[in-house]
């Protein structure tokens, strides 16, 4: 396992630039990364969690869709100062910024929200994976600058295009990708939240249990795969962002 830190003075990013030095992400090999799935599996989320933020803090930032704030209640009491992304696409449903509001104040988050320059009228309607792409996947890429990992809420039952997802990965930028709930059911996310009384999105409550931007998000009718109501009529099932 080989991490490249040219140099570990003052923590952020602008500090280590202005003084020379540059960050590379970790070259974890294939059986590093089977490794350290391996370890991950067996342990709670709590473990990964540790790992990335000894490995990676302070280049390391959380990706929030705020459906819930359960990854954020892990992650903030193993290091409270951890950067969270939320991209506002400028399509979200009004409830929905308002629980990130609730939650960023429920937890004193350092809380980074990523706005979206305006896009063509509609675009989500004439070209959904061009909007995608702008309002979500590059606002991540801008957020990613600078970082060496980052961790989202990612579960494998979630739904069959996520059932592979690995606890820890590479991504396509050579990043670390940690998804520290990866193996965590519907039932384990609901228990968490009620155990430590954790903010979610209250249209969880409202027929939608996948929730994205308002014009790509339908309710679904109790039984039907959850993710049903995510860019619904289309072929289209992920945004792009976990690719
Ligand atoms: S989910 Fe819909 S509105 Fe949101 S970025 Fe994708 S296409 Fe655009």
């Amino acid at each position: 396992m080989r991490r490249e830190l040219a140099c570990t003075g003052p923590p952020s990013m602008s500090e280590l630039l202005d003084f020379g030095c540059h960050v590379h992400a970790p070259d974890f090999s294939d059986a590093e990364l089977a490794t350290l799935n391996d370890r991950f599996e067996t342990r709670p989320a709590q473990a990964a969690i540790e790992w990335a933020v000894e490995q990676f803090y302070p280049f390391l930032c959380l990706s929030a869709s705020m459906t819930d704030a359960v990854l954020i209640d892990l992650a903030v009491k193993v290091e409270p100062s951890i950067e969270v992304v939320f991209i506002d696409t400028g399509y979200h449903f009004p409830v929905t910024l308002e629980t990130v509001e609730v939650i960023r104040r429920h937890y004193g988050l350092n809380l980074r929200v990523l706005t979206v320059p305006p896009q063509p009228a509609e675009l989500w309607k004439a070209d959904p994976e061009k909007c995608c792409s702008a309002a979500k996947v590059q606002q991540l890429d801008r957020a990613l600058v600078g970082k060496l990992a980052w961790m989202s809420g990612l579960r494998r039952a979630e739904a069959p295009t996520r059932a592979l997802a690995p606890i820890i990965a590479r991504d396509l930028r050579g990043l670390v990708k940690i998804n520290p709930l990866a193996a965590w059911s519907d039932q384990d996310v609901a228990g968490y939240i009620a155990d430590h009384a954790v903010p979610y999105n209250p249209l969880l409550d409202d027929g939608y249990p996948s929730i994205g931007c308002r014009p790509c998000t339908e309710r679904v009718a109790d039984g039907d795969d959850p993710r049903s109501g995510r860019w619904a009529g289309l072929d289209k099932t992920e945004c792009g962002l976990h690719l």
